[in-house]
């Protein structure tokens, strides 16, 4: 449909079409679209069915006249009979006046209140009419200026004078396979639905069409970037590469070896590699990445590690190094606080290819940094590694094989929907003999009871983590917590146990001690803010206790947990926390009852939304008008499989009944990139 500015409607001036324009109205199709959140229901229902305390709509005919008491300035009450069936109920309305006249005795009504079941009555807070909009009328998000009164006539409009331009742009195979209705009955419907079971049918329609053309155009958009740059073939040595996985200090787990047979694969071939590795904490991805990593150094390629944070940087180069024969692999640790003239040397050294593998923070792609020959990115723990960061290395002239490391395991539609058509591994089993982790929730009164608990366990000679509230407003803030937490702790140990603080206000090599001296034993409670979520491995720590538990997220509480059963012996994670609803109720709950990182961000997604869990921005997640990730997950997964058989079709956009869809779809990098 063509690009007519709602001011060729009848009614809408200059001024109104600013007004709409506020609202993201501009043209007649953004009218036709702007569709409603919610709909008025009123169906008819009993009296005897609505539950005390409801808020509804009733409708019935007036059997009593209406009288109107005024009292004190502005003050009054409007009050009438109703009659629904064979039941009479009262209705009042306060300070609205002006209704009085569109209560007519012996005429129907329909009413919207707060239901009293005892009393029979109806605080009465809208007057619908009777013959207003139908039985199921909408209700859309309005402004001052364009008020729901103005909207409905004006897209009615909207769909009498263009409604026969709506071209539709789905195969009526598809439609006829899931039996979706035309688009521009179903556009309509979604105004303005003759009952519930026809908006069903409207919305399944729209929410296909919208995930159907989301995934048409990211597949188009991976299938073109396969055919304008290869990928590399990245030829590794596979007997040196036998060789080095016999040297580790342990046989790989069979989901380790899946994996990464999986990697290896995707590394000879020459497609371009973009793999999402999930494991869960402590599934032992490191070692996994350290394997694609030497196999890309004996191809002659190098390779770069990207983590979020320094002290995961440091940790992973001390992983690495301990596998890696020093005289066989160069490596090198590139971050932020690097000193100016080391860095410099690392730089030319990456340029000139005598660095191997180098790891290092985010900005390692975006800093200037050249590499001899760049052949594989690892990324870790870094779910916000979205389409602008691809688009980073793609600038750069760079295609390199990506590898996405999260133990924050994506489900699987979010999975397809930020990463497209991403291949997925999954490491779905824990090294042999870990014991699973036991959690308890507390409340905040019992923590002195908790503390006297610790004092065994630090007895037996284990540690214990500290985790301090997370204040997003101010580190200041943050900081000044930790420091109080410490002081009451160090108060409490007293010369019994060490207690060491770790914040982010830190100096990297301030937090380097304090970490080297947790790590060897010399402090045995550690207290830090969440600066050390990701990663850090210290097998003798036995406890992990975790303040103001509610304002965590279900996947970061998991990730702090995972850095206690991390060595042969029994581990506890205790959830200090007074959640303020249900919500945080349940998550503290379900944290006792799984250790399944899985299962927690898929309850984490149901429960705090895909926005909450991810945050759009930073992770490229596009924005759906009807179609919700988590409630239509099943539609998003039809309409993939679907758009991958379209794609398979030799030049399908030939086809005739394909026309407007390959129209549709023509410019797929416009969607993603603008
Ligand atoms: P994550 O997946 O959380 O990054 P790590 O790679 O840090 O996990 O591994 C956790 C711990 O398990 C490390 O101490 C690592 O050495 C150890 N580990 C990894 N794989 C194995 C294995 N196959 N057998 C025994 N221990 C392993
Ligand atoms: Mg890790």
């Amino acid at each position: 449909m063509e690009a007519v500015s709602v001011q060729y409607l009848k009614g809408v001036g200059e001024k109104r079409a600013q007004d709409l324009a506020a609202l993201g109205i501009t043209t007649v199709r953004d009218l036709m679209g702007y569709y409603p959140f919610r709909y008025e229901d009123i169906q008819e229902r009993t009296l005897a069915e609505i539950n005390d305390q409801e808020k509804v709509t009733i409708k019935g005919v007036v059997v009593a006249p209406a009288v109107l008491n005024r009292f004190g300035y502005k003050k009054s009450v409007l009050r009438f009979r109703m009659m629904q069936d064979h039941g009479v109920f009262s209705v009042s309305f306060f300070n609205q006046p002006y209704l009085k006249d569109q209560v007519v005795l012996g005429e129907e009504l329909a009413v919207y209140g707060k239901w009293d079941a005892k009393k029979k009555a109806l605080t009465g807070m809208k007057i619908l009419g009777s013959g207003h909009q139908g039985d199921f009328a909408p209700i859309y998000h309005v402004s001052q200026k364009v008020k729901q009164k103005t909207l409905i006539p004006l897209i009615r409009q909207a769909f009498a004078d263009y409604g026969d331009q709506i071209k539709e742009n789905l195969p009526l195979a598809l439609r006829e396979k899931y039996r979706l209705m035309d688009k521009a009955a179903a556009m309509y419907a979604m105004h303005f639905p003759k009952d519930p079971a026809e908006h069903h049918q409207a919305k399944r329609r729209v929410v296909f069409e919208e995930f159907f053309l989301f995934q048409m155009k990211l597949q188009g958009l991976k299938i073109r970037e396969k055919s304008v740059s290869q990928g590399l073939a990245i030829q590794y040595d596979n007997q040196r590469l036998k060789a080095f996985i016999a040297s580790l200090p342990f046989t790989l787990t069979a989901a380790q070896q899946k994996v990464t047979n999986e990697i290896c694969r995707d590394l000879l071939s020459p497609e371009h590699m973009q793999r999402l590795l999930q494991g869960d904490v402590g599934s032992g991805k490191t070692v996994v990445a350290a394997i694609a990593l030497y196999a890309t150094m004996t191809a002659g390629f190098q390779g770069a590690l990207m983590v979020p944070t320094e002290i995961l940087a440091q940790q992973h180069i001390e992983s690495l190094n301990q596998l890696f024969d020093p005289l066989e692999v160069t490596t090198a640790l590139l971050t932020g606080s690097t000193p100016a003239k080391e860095r410099r040397v690392i730089l030319e050294e990456l340029a000139n290819g005598t660095i191997d593998i180098v790891v290092g923070t985010h900005a390692l792609i975006q800093e200037g940094v050249e590499f001899a020959n760049l052949g594989l990115v690892i990324t870790d723990e870094q779910h916000r590694f979205g389409v602008n960061q691809r688009k980073v290395l793609r600038e750069k002239g760079w295609r390199p094989d990506v590898l996405f490391m999260t133990a924050t395991p994506i489900p699987r539609t979010l999975a397809i929907t930020a990463y497209g058509e991403m291949d997925v591994s999954i490491i779905d089993e824990l090294p042999a003999g870990r014991i699973p982790i036991e959690t308890r929730w507390v409340r905040p009164g019992q923590l002195d009871s908790v503390l006297d608990w610790s004092l065994s366990e630090l007895g037996r000679g284990h540690q214990m983590y500290v985790i301090c509230p997370l204040i997003e407003e101010s580190e200041q803030l943050d900081v000044k917590n930790a420091v109080e937490i410490h002081d009451h702790l160090a108060a409490f140990y007293g010369d019994r146990y060490q207690v060491g603080l770790l914040h982010g206000r830190m100096k990297n090599t301030e937090k380097d001690a304090i970490m080297t001296d947790f790590k060897d034993g010399k402090t045995q409670v550690l207290v830090s803010t969440t600066v050390i979520e990701v990663g850090v491995n210290v097998p003798n720590a036995t406890v992990m206790l975790i303040m103001d538990a509610e304002r965590f997220g279900l996947a970061q509480l998991h990730q702090l947990r995972g850095r206690v059963g991390r060595g042969a012996e029994a581990s506890f994670c205790i959830l200090v926390a007074e959640p303020k609803n249900e919500m945080g109720k349940e998550r503290m709950k379900i944290m006792t009852e799984t250790n399944n990182g899985f299962v927690l961000s898929e309850k984490d997604l149901e429960l705090r939304g895909p926005g909450e869990v991810f945050g759009f921005r930073q992770s490229g997640l596009p924005q759906f008008v009807a179609g919700d990730l988590v409630a239509d997950a099943n539609i998003l997964e039809v309409a993939r499989s679907e758009a991958q058989s379209v794609w398979q079709m030799k030049d399908w956009q030939l086809l005739p009944d394909y026309q407007e869809l390959a129209a549709e779809i023509s410019d797929p990098e416009k969607a993603f990139f603008d």
